[in-house]
C-alpha cells in the first residue's frame, strides 16, 4: 500500500480489559499491514492514546453509572452499553466518515467486538462494511448455539443432577462447563445471546489457532457459513502485549524470578475481574506456603483493601514462609512472566487471554474457573488439550497444598508440562502457517470490499 492513501479501519472494543487488550493487538497487526487505525472507545476504561501514537482515538459516551461499574454485573453492563452507546457512536461515525470524505478518504471496514451487538445494524445503516471480532475461544461461541438450542428444547434451567453429563450437541463439554450453568438468571443471558446470534456478519475474526480449535471452527463454519479468520494468538503476532497494560506493572517480579531455579515458580493470577474475601486469601497463602514451592502471586489492589495489613494479620510461620518463598505484586507483566524460564506452572482463572498466553509458553495450568467462558476454557485445558489440572476449586489450605504439589512436584505435573511444550510448538507452527494465511485472507477481504 505504499504511495497510496492508507485505508481507514475503525476498531470498536467494549470497556473490559480482556476485550480491549486483544483489540489493540489486532489494531497493531493491521497497522503493520498498512491500514490507518481509528479506535472508537467509551470514556470508561479508555485506552491511553499516548501509548499508541500511530492510532487515532474516537471517544464516545457510554452512560454507565458508578454503581453499575462497581457491580461487575456484566449482563447488566452489556445491556446498558448496547442501549446507551448506539446513538453517540452513530454520531461519532457519521462525523468521522464526513471528515474523511472531505479528503477523499473513506472507512474501509468497521471491526467491532461481538459484545456490541447493535453495531451490526448500525454499520448496515451507515453503509459501512463490518466484521465481528470474537475475543473468546471459538468453542465458547459454539456454546451460545448449544445454550439457545437447549433452551428451545426446554432443558433450562439445567438440573444439578445432570451437571456431569456430556452435552449431546457438544460432547467435549459437560453441562456444568456451559457458561449458563449456575446463573441466577439464565434468561437475561439467553436474551443477550439471542441478539449476538442474530448478527449476520460477513466475517468473524477469532483470537485462536487451528491446532487448538479446528473442530469448533469447522462446526461454526458449518453453522454461520461466513468467512472465519482464526488469526491468533494475537499477543504473539503483535508482539506488543507489554505496552498496553491498563494497570502499572511491577518489574520487581522479573528480578525476583531471575534468582530462581528453572521451572521452580508457580505463577498465581486469577484475572482482572474476580475478587476474594480475606479469608480465602489467607487459605491461599497458607496452602502456597505449605506446598513449599516458590510462588509469584498477583493480588490486585481492589481485591483486598489493605494488602500490607492483611499480610501482617497472618500467623508468624506463614508470614515467614511468604517472605521466603513468595513474591506478591499488584500487577505483573504476565506474558513476560510466563515466558521466564523460572516459571513452571500457572494457577489461573482460565480467562481466554491468560489461557493463550500460557499455552504459547508451554506452561501447564491449575484451572480455577469462576464464570462464563472460563469454565469452557478450563475443560479444554484439562480434558481436550491435557495441559491443565481440574481441581475441586475449594479454597482450603490442604486442597491448595495438594494441587500445587500435583502440578509442581509430581509426575502428573511433569506429564502435563511435556504435553504443554508439544502444544507450544504446534501453536508456533500455526503462527507462521494457518494464522498468517488467515490474516492475509482478512486483509485481502477488507481491501477488496468483500466484507
Ligand atoms: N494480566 C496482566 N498482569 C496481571 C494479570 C493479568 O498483564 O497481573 C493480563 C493478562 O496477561 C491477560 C489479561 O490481563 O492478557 C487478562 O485477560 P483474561 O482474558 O485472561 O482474563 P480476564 O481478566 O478478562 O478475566
Amino acid at each position: 500500500m505504499e504511495n497510496q492513501i492508507r485505508p481507514h479501519l475503525v476498531l470498536i472494543p467494549p470497556p473490559l480489559k480482556g476485550h480491549i487488550t486483544p483489540m489493540l493487538q489486532l489494531a497493531t497487526i493491521l497497522h503493520s499491514k498498512g491500514f490507518f487505525i481509528n479506535i472508537a472507545h467509551t470514556y470508561f476504561n479508555s485506552p491511553n492514546p499516548s501509548n499508541h501514537p500511530n492510532f487515532n482515538f474516537l471517544p464516545f459516551f457510554d452512560g454507565l453509572s458508578n454503581t453499575q461499574i462497581t457491580s461487575k454485573n456484566f449482563i447488566d453492563i452489556a445491556s446498558t452499553l448496547n442501549t446507551n452507546c448506539a446513538s453517540p457512536l452513530k454520531e461519532r461515525l457519521i462525523h468521522h466518515k464526513a471528515k474523511l470524505e472531505e479528503h477523499d478518504e473513506k472507512i474501509a471496514c468497521i471491526i467491532y467486538d461481538g459484545f456490541f451487538h447493535f453495531i451490526d445494524s448500525l454499520a448496515k445503516e451507515l453503509k459501512l462494511p463490518s466484521i465481528v471480532f470474537r475475543t473468546t475461544s471459538a468453542t465458547n461461541i459454539l456454546t451460545y448455539h448449544v445454550c439457545a438450542h437447549l433452551h428451545a428444547k426446554g432443558y433450562l434451567p439445567l438440573q444439578d443432577s445432570k451437571s456431569s453429563d456430556l452435552v449431546p450437541e457438544l460432547d467435549i463439554l459437560r453441562f456444568k462447563d456451559l457458561p449458563i450453568f449456575n446463573l441466577t438468571n439464565p434468561h437475561d443471558f439467553l436474551h443477550g445471546i439471542s441478539k449476538t446470534l442474530s448478527i449476520t456478519p460477513l466475517g468473524v475474526i477469532f483470537n485462536t489457532v487451528e491446532s487448538l480449535e479446528d473442530s469448533s471452527l469447522n462446526h461454526l463454519q458449518h453453522l454461520y457459513n461466513v468467512n472465519l479468520f482464526p488469526i491468533g494468538p494475537l499477543h504473539m503476532l503483535s508482539n506488543e502485549s507489554n505496552n498496553i497494560s491498563i494497570l502499572p506493572e511491577s518489574d520487581r517480579c522479573i528480578s525476583w524470578l531471575n534468582n530462581k531455579a528453572r521451572k521452580s515458580v508457580l505463577y498465581v493470577s486469577l484475572g482482572s475481574i474476580a475478587s476474594w474475601e480475606e479469608k480465602e486469601l489467607t487459605e491461599m497463602a497458607c496452602g502456597l506456603v505449605k506446598s513449599r514451592q516458590n510462588f509469584l502471586w498477583v493480588i490486585r489492589p481492589e481485591t483486598v483493601t489493605e494488602v500490607i495489613a492483611w499480610l501482617e494479620s497472618l500467623s508468624e510461620d506463614i508470614k515467614l514462609g511468604v517472605a521466603e518463598k513468595g513474591c506478591i505484586v499488584k500487577w505483573a507483566p504476565q506474558s513476560e512472566v510466563l515466558a521466564h524460564e523460572a516459571v513452571g506452572g500457572f494457577w489461573s482463572h482460565c480467562g481466554w487471554n491468560s489461557t493463550l498466553e500460557s499455552l504459547c509458553e508451554g506452561i501447564p495450568i491449575i484451572c480455577q474457573p469462576y464464570f462464563g467462558d472460563q469454565r469452557v476454557n478450563a475443560r479444554l485445558l484439562s480434558h481436550v488439550w491435557k495441559v491443565g489440572l481440574e481441581w475441586c476449586n475449594v479454597m482450603e489450605r490442604e486442597e491448595i497444598e495438594k494441587v500445587v504439589r500435583r502440578l509442581m512436584v509430581n509426575q502428573e505435573g511433569e506429564e502435563l508440562r511435556k504435553r504443554a511444550i508439544e502444544l507450544k510448538h504446534e501453536i508456533r507452527l500455526d503462527l507462521s502457517g494457518s494464522s498468517c494465511d488467515a490474516l492475509n485472507g482478512l486483509v485481502k477481504c477488507i481491501l477488496s470490499g468483500n466484507v
